[in-house]
């Protein structure tokens, strides 16, 4: 039986934290083992919001490596870069006659970004999910794993293939949101207990995998936490359970018995259950840090893997698009 298709994308906009590796990149590495995925580095879509160029490159390469430190194996799935496959361009293009204004406008991601950017309100971002739409048709994608802030997206996706199919002939399959982790997705909190961490907000309390031992030990020593819980087995307020959380995904099973025992009996010790995950979480990312640091410097690897995820996205993409043209009658 053929494997299910699976699409997903991140964007170059700055390190890779643990949130993105907890509540995505290990779950597509998971992926990678039973389905037929392609991961994009999409740098067009960071242009709507970065349109200053200067560090995209090294951002891009960066991106590259730490996701491969984190288990996105090049031979396994379809690593590319977006900007290399000009065919999601055309599709893009295409796509645009399908979309309407009306539609675009209610998107709310749009309405939040014209809130955080009043200044560049571009037609890139008012066309972000037909670019969006144009990457997960163009391998003719059916599985999209996204979060719940994406959903709106993916189900534009779904009535623009079905407006191409209509007008032009049965092309693409019609994708859905990929929940395959179901309620175990995971989402990070910043340490200080406000929003999520974030590759663009809340940087001193969101841990990078680029960080340092020691500024990973400094961000968990600062993480917001109390004086403890004054009644036998409490609820935990979501700073604490963020904590436990994070030691839950990197400390033994012991260590997070013991703290869920001194919390439930009113004995916990914050700075010591802090030292505790600071020391795991550095047995845990430090590797992964020192492996996305030898990819990075190897400009001979990364080269060679970028090359060789464009010839086969590229090679999928044709095949789409020379659909497309037929169906469309672009074919003179
Ligand atoms: P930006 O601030 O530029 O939007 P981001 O940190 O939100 O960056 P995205 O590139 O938007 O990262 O998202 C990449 C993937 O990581 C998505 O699948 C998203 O759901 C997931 N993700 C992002 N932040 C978290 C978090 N704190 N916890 C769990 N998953 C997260
Ligand atoms: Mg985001």
């Amino acid at each position: 039986m053929q494997k299910e298709r699976v699409l997903s994308g991140i964007r170059p906009t700055g390190f890779v934290h643990l949130g993105n590796y907890f509540g995505a990149v290990r779950n597509w590495a998971k992926m990678q083992e039973e389905f037929d995925c392609y991961f994009c580095v999409v740098d067009w879509h960071s242009l709507t919001t970065h349109p200053d160029t200067k560090e995209l490159k090294d951002n891009v390469h960066r991106l590259l490596a730490e996701l491969i430190a984190s288990g996105l194996d090049p031979e396994k799935c379809v690593l590319y870069v977006q900007s290399d496959v000009p065919e999601i361009a055309e599709l893009y293009l295409y796509l645009n006659t399908m979309a309407y204004q009306g539609e675009l406008e209610r998107t709310v991601t749009f309405k939040d970004k014209v809130r955080q950017q009043p200044d560049n309100v571009n037609a890139g971002l008012l066309t972000y999910p037909v670019l969006q739409a144009a990457d997960i048709l163009i391998h003719r994608a059916t599985n999209v794993p996204v979060g719940k802030d994406q959903e709106q997206h993916i189900e534009m996706t779904r009535n623009y293939a079905e407006r191409f199919n209509h007008r032009y002939g049965e092309i693409f399959p019609l994708p859905k949101a990929f929940n395959y982790y179901g309620d175990e997705l995971i989402k990070i909190m910043s340490l200080s207990g406000e929003g999520k961490m974030s590759k663009s907000e809340n940087q001193m309390n969101t841990l990078y995998l680029a960080d340092d031992d020691e500024l990973v030990r400094t961000k968990i020593k600062k993480a917001r936490t109390d004086s403890g819980p004054t009644e036998l087995n409490s609820p935990k307020p979501d700073y604490i359970e963020n904590l436990f959380t994070l030691i839950r995904l990197v400390s033994s099973p012991d260590v997070v018995q013991r703290f869920e025992a001194d919390f439930n009996n009113c004995v916990i010790r914050y700075g010591d259950m802090k030292k505790q995950l600071g020391e795991d979480m550095v047995k845990f990312m430090s590797p992964i840090r020192e492996k996305a640091l030898a990819i990075q410097h190897d400009k001979t690897y990364l080269s060679k893997v970028i090359q060789h995820g464009r010839e086969k996205a590229r090679a999928s993409a044709g095949e789409t698009l020379k659909l497309v043209r037929e169906a469309m009658g672009i074919n003179y």
